[in-house]
């Protein structure tokens, strides 16, 4: 695997974004104690039967960090490096992304330990169903509803809405989103993230003067996230000059055939040997000259070592937590534009919160009017984060944290859940 990534705690970051927008609230050491960690944490054994025979036991988990303002929220996540601290750190960037684009959800995340790469779809099956069972006392529409995230897709939410429905008798849609169309899945909801991408870069060239017709981008990840917000903001007339996945890099600086791009990937798992494209390392693809870059893989991809070599106007975080906290520093110093992962990726909790809804009404909506709400709601979160930052003179991500923190704290004291 190619990787340009830090082992970083990915929590400890979480954390210390927590305190840089609580400090900056002034919030109370009560509300701090009150909101700052998860509610409940959840360990599990998987056993699964491998196709030669023997039983292979998987580690996984389920976090939800809050429950405050609704039912908690968050995608599962299959990857060989997946830990209890970066699951509860992806369980609290949900609770504020949920809360910074005002839909009615806490955070939650789970994750399997697990290469899903090396496994064939039986085993994937019969892992997803043997974690669906093992988190059943957590997850249900009211109180815990999982979505895909790295690695996890319609068809895992498809088993894991089986598995969960066999136990009470009757179809439950609602228990997890991002589910195929045919079960109950939201027109949208696929591409919801990359649009949501999308919708804030327009928003950030907007606020910058910058055209997108022209503007090159370079995309980190080119997977459901990363390929959506290329191919929208190449039919905008941007330049995506380079894009890579997990074992390869490809660059053409006057611009890459994104729709063959992506047909190349969904034919062969890989955007490897694209024609008319001449390959890229993970590292030189970071510090590529363009406008717009969109880390769109995994966590702490721009750190302390490479981030002063970053050359872009626009750092549109699509993944969660891809920029640390030293990063954070050295690109704000370089007057880098950062979209903060809680704003920039939410549009696919925006549309999981549509698609929940829709479950819910028994009632379907039209691919449009979710594209328009999608739209309605990704533009006022950035109006409202970019007034925090320019009126407070705070980083845009201190800002994102600040309103979702601050909506948060506000529940939590008016409930008056802990008395
Ligand atoms: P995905 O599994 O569809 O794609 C991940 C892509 O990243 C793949 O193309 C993989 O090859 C690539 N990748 C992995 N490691 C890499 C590396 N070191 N360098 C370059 N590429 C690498 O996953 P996704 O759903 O697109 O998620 C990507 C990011 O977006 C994650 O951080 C995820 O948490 C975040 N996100 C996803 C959603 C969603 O709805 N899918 C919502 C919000 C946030």
């Amino acid at each position: 695997m190619i990787t340009t990534t830090v082992q970083e705690n990915a929590y400890d970051v979480a954390l210390a974004n927590f305190d840089a927008a609580a400090d900056a609230l002034e919030l109370s050491q009560d509300s701090r104690e009150m909101i700052k960690y998860p509610e409940r944490v959840l360990t599990v054994s998987v056993p699964v039967r491998m196709d030669d025979g023997h039983i292979h036991r998987f580690e996984a988990y389920r976090v939800q960090h809050s429950t405050a303002r609704g039912p908690a929220k968050g995608g599962i996540r299959y990857h060989p490096q997946v830990t209890l601290d970066e699951v509860k750190a992806l369980a609290t960037w949900m609770t504020w992304k949920c809360a910074v684009v005002n839909i009615p959800f806490g955070g939650g995340k789970g994750g399997v330990t697990c290469d899903p790469k090396h496994m064939s779809q039986g085993e994937l099956e019969r892992m997803t169903r043997r974690y669906a069972s093992a988190i059943l006392p957590l997850i249900g529409p009211a109180q815990d509803i999982p979505a895909p995230d790295v690695y996890t897709n319609p068809q895992t939410m498809a088993w894991i809405m089986d598995t969960y429905s066999m136990t009470k008798g009757y179809p439950i849609a609602g228990v997890v989103t991002g589910k195929p169309i045919s079960l109950g899945g939201s027109l949208g909801r696929n591409e919801a993230t990359g649009r949501g991408v999308f919708y804030t870069i327009l928003s950030a060239c907007d606020h910058l003067g910058l055209a997108i017709k022209g503007a090159t981008v370079v995309v980190q990840g080119f997977g459901n996230a990363g390929s959506i917000a290329a191919q929208l903001l190449h039919e905008a007339g941007a330049k995506v000059i380079a894009v890579n996945d997990s074992t390869a890099g490809v660059y053409n600086p006057k611009g890459l055939d994104i729709p063959g791009l992506m047909h190349l990937k969904a034919l062969t798992g890989k955007v490897e040997g694209f024609p008319d494209a001449e390959p890229i390392s993970a590292e030189e693809l970071l510090r590529l000259k363009c406008d717009i870059l969109v880390p769109a893989a995994l966590e702490n991809a721009i750190h302390a070592r490479n981030a002063a070599a970053v050359d872009t106007k626009i750092v549109a975080e699509a993944a969660n937590g891809p920029v640390t906290p030293e990063g954070d520093r050295i690109l704000e110093n370089h007057g880098v534009f950062l979209i903060p992962d809680i704003l920039c990726n939410a549009g696919g909790v925006t549309v999981s919160y549509f698609e929940w809804v829709q479950d819910e009404q028994h009632l379907f909506w039209e691919a449009q009017d979710v594209y328009n709400r999608l739209e309605r709601v990704m533009k006022t979160s950035f109006r409202d984060v970019l007034k925090i930052h320019t009126d407070r003179k705070v980083p845009m991500r201190v800002a994102a944290n600040m309103l979702g923190i601050g909506r948060v704290a506000e529940a939590v004291q008016i409930r008056g859940i802990y008395p």
